[in-house]
């Protein structure tokens, strides 16, 4: 299969063709069909680092957002939660590369209210950041959370295992919108983190990729 073949839109095209990629690696072209189609489905993705599921999730994030307003421009309509600020900076920078032709595209790590401007907002289509620091910025309204349409875990096994993550990664998605898409991505899924993870998704489709 080709990426043309998985009814990405020509900016994300053009986007994966400067990134150098020619072909979807198989976590791409086993999940994206999923992700991508309507209505979406849930997934919980077991796959090591290494096989392409950033862009995975990236591509399903820049397929389904809205960016035809300059006000949807600048609302959350994706969040990733990612387990360290490190990460959540590798994710953010594989959105803006994917979405290099994408216009009006805005991408922001989260960062913690006391570090930021005073009274500055959230700003930015996708959102991504640490469970901790997304759930004090949507309770303190610094980040509006009522577009969010798509959630996605990385590295969900490192969050749902640690009681503190665990609870954190809870609390937000308690915090968005009912009827959203939840995506986990995992190198492993211990007993323990596979029931949490599909109460966290449910009716989710459970691949190992
Ligand atoms: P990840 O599994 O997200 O850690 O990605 C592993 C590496 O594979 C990254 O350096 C990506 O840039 C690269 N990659 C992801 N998808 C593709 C693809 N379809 N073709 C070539 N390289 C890819």
């Amino acid at each position: 299969k080709s990426f043309e073949e998985l009814n990405l839109q020509p900016e994300i095209l053009k986007g994966i063709v400067g990134m150098g990629f020619r072909k979807p690696s198989k976590v791409q072209e086993r999940s994206l069909p999923l992700l991508i189609k309507n209505p979406p489905e849930n997934l919980i993705g077991q796959s090591q680092s290494g096989t392409g599921k950033t862009a995975a999730f990236v591509l399903n994030i820049l397929a389904r957002i809205d960016l035809s307003t300059p006000e949807m421009q600048k609302t959350p309509q994706a969040l990733v939660l990612a387990p360290s600020r490190e990460l959540a900076r590798q994710i953010a920078g594989v959105v803006r590369l994917m979405g290099h032709y994408m216009e009006g595209l805005q991408v922001e790590v989260a960062v913690p209210v006391e570090a930021a401007q005073r009274g500055r907002k959230v700003e930015a289509s996708v959102a991504v950041g640490t469970p901790g620091t997304v759930m004090d910025l949507i309770r303190r309204r610094t980040m509006d959370a009522r577009q969010i349409k798509i959630l996605v875990l990385d590295e969900a096994d490192n969050m749902l295992d640690q009681q503190g993550l665990g609870d954190q990664c809870t609390r937000v998605k308690l915090m968005l919108p009912k009827q959203i898409q939840v995506v986990l991505f995992s190198a492993t899924f211990p007993d323990n983190v596979v029931k949490y993870a599909h109460t966290f998704a449910p009716n989710a489709n459970q691949m190992t990729l």
